[in-house]
């Protein structure tokens, strides 16, 4: 295990944003937001682009100042206060801050220098699979290597909380899977992590809570599990002899259900599909002596919520 975090007593929240809002040329990029990752927690923020997640992001980091509203990052205000918060918290910056000319061992040992306590980089590299490319020039280094060495740089101080700006994106997929690892062990070992994504599967993977934001606004926050059966109707189906009369069953269901042959044998009942629902369905075939074959549940993916909230159409 990763050997990450700095041990903190403090109890304030991780990330605190409360009705923070910023906005560009009049426009609202972030628009009234309230957000709160606890200490040890991953939390997600999701939202197509031009949502307001990188804003949202640099205003926790302390790049951006906030027009109205509160952000606190473990209790401190990061940019009053960003000479005592900066060495308690980690930033990937997408290429930012690098000398294209410097190698990425130097670049890791360097960002190691300005802490007190820091990881060791070359077991870093090695953890990272950046071993082979410790005296390669930054600008010779793939896009993936290049991305993988930004997260190193955000760890290597021990942080207690890491802000991951789309932490995967370009990186091939076992490199995808690497760094999925290393954010795990992060949350093993008690280290928060603020992070972005575009990727549904990501999201669902890593973190403890997902925020799916839109024109700045929260449109829907919970775990995946709950952000996937929150209010949906799901769908049961089952085959079985064509022309079975369902009266007998919609009056063994609860009145929200509906029970319908859609196609000659193929039966489907719509409602949030309970495991209790599968015992009233398949005890009532049971009755009427039908054995349902090809029971299926159709479950909504974390990806057709997103789409529900945030619509189908192209951002510009
Ligand atoms: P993406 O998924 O594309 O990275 P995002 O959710 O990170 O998008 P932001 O980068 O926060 O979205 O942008 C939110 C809105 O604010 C967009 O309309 C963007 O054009 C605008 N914006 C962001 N930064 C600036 C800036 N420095 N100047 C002007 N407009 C900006």
């Amino acid at each position: 295990m990763l050997v990450i975090v700095s041990a903190s007593n403090s109890t304030h929240p991780a990330v605190q944003l409360t009705g923070v809002r910023k906005s560009y040329d009049g426009v609202a990029a972030v628009d009234g937001l309230d957000i709160t990752v606890e200490r040890g927690q991953v939390l997600a923020l999701l939202g197509p682009n031009g949502a307001g997640k990188t804003t949202t992001v640099e205003m926790c980091e302390g790049f951006v100042s906030p027009e109205s509203g509160s952000v606190r990052v473990l209790g401190l205000d990061p940019i009053a206060q960003s000479a005592q918060l900066r060495p308690r918290i980690g930033v990937m910056l997408q290429g930012g801050g690098a000398y294209p000319g410097s190698k990425a061992g130097e670049m890791l040992r360097l960002v190691a220098s300005y802490s007190a306590n820091p990881l060791d980089p070359d077991w870093l590299l090695d953890c990272l699979g950046l071993d082979h490319a410790v005296k390669t020039p930054y600008r010779r280094l793939s896009g993936g290597q290049q991305q993988r060495l930004a997260l190193a740089c955000a760890i290597v101080g021990r942080p207690e909380l890491v802000f991951l700006d789309e932490p995967t994106a370009g990186l091939d997929a076992q490199a995808r899977l690497l760094v999925w690892e290393l954010i795990d062990a992060l949350r093993r070992d008690g280290v928060s992590v603020l992070l972005t994504t575009h990727l549904m599967d990501e999201a669902e993977q890593l973190a403890d809570e997902l925020v799916i934001i839109d024109h700045g606004k929260i449109v829907a926050s919970g775990t995946a599990s709950e952000l996937t059966k929150q209010g949906a109707e799901g769908r049961l189906r089952f085959s079985a002899p064509a022309g079975l009369d369902l009266t007998s069953l919609a009056e063994v269901l609860p009145t929200e259900y509906s029970a319908h042959e859609e196609g000659p044998g193929s039966y489907v009942v719509v409602g949030v599909i309970e495991p209790g629902i599968l015992v009233i369905v398949t005890s009532w075939c049971a009755r009427q002596d039908v054995l349902a074959t090809e029971l299926q549940v159709d479950q909504r993916r974390l990806e057709d919520v997103f789409l529900e909230l945030t619509g189908k159409e192209l951002r510009r």
